[in-house]
């Protein structure tokens, strides 16, 4: 067997096939890093009637929540980046994803009164902090948080400390739409990028990446049709309806997968222009775009190389 075998080990957990690629044979390391994401799973899911994420949200409007120190920590990020000027991403969408049900039993376009009705109660700057207690208040009754865009980078990201931390240099956590990649196996993990709606594993594209997390967040993901549209798993927090803009995806490129769940929502919700100039500012975060119209934008290629694998998409410059 040469050194380069890679070993594949895989689970459904979060909802989503998980996939953990190693170089070396080790089942027991596989089912340790499995028991580490269902712990996390634990405490963060809101798909569920219990975890400390419920426990805060069967408080709102009534008390605190004291919660462990990872559950507050990715609470206060994933706050800080619903207040930055005109995010489209909010922890406190909680009432509106209930509401639309999308991809579960039942999805249909809900009453306008009633999404304006759930508005009021999805304010970040509702939902308090403190930092000393680590606790959790939502001060409106009805409030939820959803750690749902968020909490599969956050996972992706301990897995991969954890796999350092167990002398592992090369290896690969795929929790479905998060990948992070540690090493560089052969010169870099190549990553697809899905075509949208296609059947099967059709790919625009794919990248070669080293020791970077790669995050896709798509309308084709989940959604349902009604009256002609799609209406998919997105949500545009200031209109309550999903993100209605030229984008099918939004892949992101980043050392951090937290930081490439946050930066998908952030991009979806500012479109490719306003996307791409935002990201000038930053040279960590890079991003491809994938639009309605069959166009592929790339923000920049710092960290990754892109191969187009489809002909009828067209690379911008
Ligand atoms: P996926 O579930 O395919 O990984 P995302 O990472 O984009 O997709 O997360 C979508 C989920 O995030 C939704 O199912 C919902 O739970 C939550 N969500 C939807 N809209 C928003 C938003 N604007 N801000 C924060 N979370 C959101
Ligand atoms: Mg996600
Ligand atoms: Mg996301």
């Amino acid at each position: 067997m040469s050194e380069h075998s890679v070993w594949s080990y895989s689970a459904v957990l979060m909802g989503s096939p998980i996939l953990l690629k190693l170089f070396s044979h080790d089942e027991a390391l596989a089912s340790r890093v499995f028991s580490l994401i269902k712990q996390y799973e634990d405490l963060f899911t809101v798909n569920r009637a219990n975890s400390q994420v419920m426990d805060i949200n069967h408080a709102a409007g009534r008390h605190p929540v004291i919660v462990s120190r990872p559950v507050y920590e990715l609470i206060k990020c994933a706050k800080a980046a619903s207040q930055l000027p005109g995010s489209a991403f909010n922890l406190a969408i909680g009432p509106l994803v209930k509401l639309w049900r999308i991809g579960f039993k039942g999805d249909s376009v809900p009453d306008a009164d009633e999404i304006a009705a759930r508005l009021c109660i999805t304010r970040p700057q509702d939902v308090i902090l403190d930092d000393a207690a680590t606790s959790v208040f939502l001060a409106q009754p009805g409030m939820e948080i959803d750690l749902g865009a968020i909490a599969k980078g956050f996972i992706a990201d301990r897995v991969r400390d954890y796999l350092h931390q167990q002398g592992i240099s090369d290896g690969l956590i795929n929790l479905g739409g998060n990948v992070q990649t540690l090493g560089s196996p052969q010169g870099g993990w190549i990553i697809g990028v899905k075509k949208p709606f296609a059947a099967g594993d059709a790919l625009v594209g794919s990248i070669e990446v080293v020791n970077k997390s790669v995050v896709t967040s798509g309308t084709y993901e989940r959604y349902f049709e009604q009256d002609g549209k799609l209406w998919h798993h997105i949500l545009d927090p200031r209109s309550g309806y999903p993100l209605n803009n030229e984008l099918d995806s939004v892949t992101v490129i980043s050392t951090d997968s937290l930081d490439g769940d946050i930066w998908t929502t952030l991009l979806f919700g500012l479109g490719v222009e306003k996307g791409c100039a935002l990201l000038r500012q930053r040279q960590d975060i890079e991003a491809i775009f994938v639009s309605k119209n069959r166009e592929i934008t790339l923000s920049s290629r710092r960290q990754f190389h892109f191969t187009p694998l489809d002909a009828s998409y067209r690379l911008t410059d």
